[in-house]
C-alpha cells in the first residue's frame, strides 16, 4: 500500500472509531424516559430515576468533550507527522533503536497521562461527588496515580522491554514468542491479582466471624466449594459503589467483597451473589475467557508481525525511515476497528456467562435474593433501566437489569 493511501486509510480508521461509540452513546442517552416497571416499584421513585436520567446525560456531555479532544489531538499528530517528528528527534540523541523505541514509548505514555490528568480529576471530583459516590481525597487520587505510574513502569515497562528486544533480536519469530509469554503473563496476574495488585492500592481483611461469614461458608459447603479465604476490601475509601469478585484458580481461590457490598445487602443477599460468582467458577467461565483473550490476542500479535517491518507506516506517520514504535503505534491505531469487533464478541460471551452463573444461583440458591441485590446495586448505581439494545450489544459485559430479572423471577 502507498504512504498517502495508509495515511487517509488511518484518518478514516480514527473518525469511525471516534463516531461509532459516540453515536452509541448518543442512543443511549436520547432515550425517552419510561415508567418505572413494576418489578422495581418498592426500589426506584420517580425523583430516582431522574436522578438516573440526568447522571446518564451528565456522562454523556463529559464523554463527548473527552473523546472529541483525544480525537483531534491524535488526528493532528497523524496528519500533521507529529508521531514521526518525535521520531526523528528521538533518532538525533545517537542511542540504540531498541533504547529509542523506549524512549518513544514512555513519552507517549506521559503526554498522553498528563493531558488526560484534567479529565479524570474532573470525573472523580465534579461528576462523581454531585452524584454522591465519590468518596475518595485529592491526597488518595493523586497517590493512586503515582502508584499506578511505578506499576506502569514496572510492569508495562518490563513487558515493553521483552517486546521490543524480541522483534528486534528475533524478527519475524517474534509474535509467537511474545505470545507465549503473554499468555504465562495473563496466568500469573489472574493468581496473584488479590495478592500482589490490588493490596497495593486497597487493604483487604478476611471477613470477620459472624451470620454473614458463616451462612456464606455453610452454602459453599453446600455446593461443594472449598474458600479458602474470604476477604473484604475498603472499597469505600474510593467509591460508594459495591462489587465482589474471585480471583486464582484451585486453592489459591479468594472472595473478595466490597465493604459498600456488606453495608448495603442482608446476609441472604450476600450469599446469592457470593452463589453467582461461585456459578461462574463452577462453569469454568474464567478458564474460557482467558482461553479466548488468548487466542485474540494471539491473532493480533500474528497480524502485527505480517506489518511491523514494513516501511510504509512509519512513512506515513511522518517518519524518515522503518521505525518498529511508529510501526507498533500505527498499527494498533490501524487494528482498533478490529479490537472493537472482538471487543463486542467478548462482551457477547460475558452477558451470556452472567445469565448461566445466575441460573446457578437460582438453582442452588434461590432466584429472589440474587434478584433482589441486583435491584438494590443497579438503582444505587443510577444504572439505565432502558438501555438502547444496539448499546448492549456492543458495551454491555452483563445484560441489562431487567432481562436478568425477568429469568430470576420467572
Ligand atoms: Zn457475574
Amino acid at each position: 500500500m502507498e504512504t498517502q493511501s495508509l495515511s487517509y486509510l488511518l484518518v478514516g480508521v480514527l473518525t469511525f472509531g471516534f463516531v461509532v461509540p459516540l453515536f452509541l452513546e448518543y442512543l443511549q442517552v436520547s432515550l425517552p424516559s419510561s415508567k418505572i416497571p413494576d418489578t422495581l416499584a418498592e426500589y426506584l421513585s420517580v425523583d430516582k430515576l431522574a436522578e438516573s436520567k440526568s447522571y446518564q446525560r451528565t456522562n454523556f456531555y463529559f464523554k463527548a468533550v473527552t473523546s472529541s479532544f483525544t480525537f483531534l489531538v491524535t488526528l493532528l499528530c497523524v496528519t500533521q507527522g507529529w508521531f514521526g517528528a518525535i521520531d526523528i528527534w528521538i533518532a538525533g540523541f545517537g542511542y540504540s533503536p531498541f533504547i529509542n523505541s523506549l524512549l518513544f514509548f514512555g513519552l507517549i505514555f506521559v503526554v498522553s497521562d498528563v493531558l488526560s490528568l484534567p479529565f479524570d480529576y474532573y470525573s472523580t471530583f465534579v461528576i462523581e461527588e454531585k452524584f454522591g459516590f465519590n468518596k475518595t481525597t485529592v491526597h488518595t487520587f493523586f497517590l493512586d496515580k503515582l502508584k499506578a505510574y511505578a506499576l506502569s513502569l514496572v510492569v508495562g515497562g518490563g513487558l515493553l522491554l521483552i517486546f521490543l528486544w524480541l522483534i528486534h533480536a528475533m524478527g519475524p519469530q517474534f509474535w509467537w514468542q511474545f505470545w507465549l509469554l503473554a499468555g504465562v503473563f495473563m496466568v500469573l496476574v489472574n493468581v496473584g491479582y488479590t495478592a500482589w495488585i490490588l493490596p497495593l492500592f486497597n487493604t483487604l481483611t478476611p471477613l470477620a466471624e459472624g451470620e454473614v461469614r458463616s451462612k456464606l461458608l455453610h452454602y459453599a459447603a453446600k455446593v461443594n466449594f472449598s474458600i479458602q479465604h474470604i476477604f473484604v476490601m475498603d472499597g469505600s475509601r474510593r467509591s460508594a459503589k459495591a462489587n465482589a469478585f474471585f480471583s486464582g484458580f484451585g486453592k489459591q481461590k479468594k472472595v473478595v467483597l466490597y465493604d459498600t457490598l456488606l453495608e448495603q445487602h442482608p446476609p441472604e443477599e450476600l450469599v446469592a451473589v457470593l452463589a453467582h460468582e461461585i456459578g461462574h467458577y463452577k462453569k469454568r467461565h474464567l478458564k474460557w475467557s482467558m482461553l479466548i483473550s488468548l487466542i485474540q490476542v494471539g491473532t493480533l500479535l500474528f497480524l502485527l508481525g505480517q506489518v511491523v517491518f514494513s516501511e510504509t507506516m512509519s512513512l506515513a506517520l511522518g517518519g524518515s525511515s522503518w521505525s518498529v514504535h511508529l510501526n507498533i503505534l500505527g498499527f494498533t491505531m490501524l487494528f482498533a476497528p478490529l479490537t472493537m469487533i472482538l471487543g463486542i464478541g467478548m462482551n457477547w460471551l460475558s452477558r451470556k456467562h452472567e445469565f448461566e452463573a445466575d441460573q446457578y444461583a437460582k438453582e442452588t440458591y434461590g432466584g429472589k435474593p440474587l434478584a433482589e441485590a441486583l435491584k438494590t446495586l443497579s438503582v444505587k448505581t443510577l444504572s439505565t433501566i432502558h438501555p438502547h439494545p444496539w448499546y448492549v450489544f456492543v458495551n454491555y459485559s452483563h445484560p441489562p437489569l431487567l432481562q436478568r430479572l425477568q429469568r430470576l423471577e420467572e
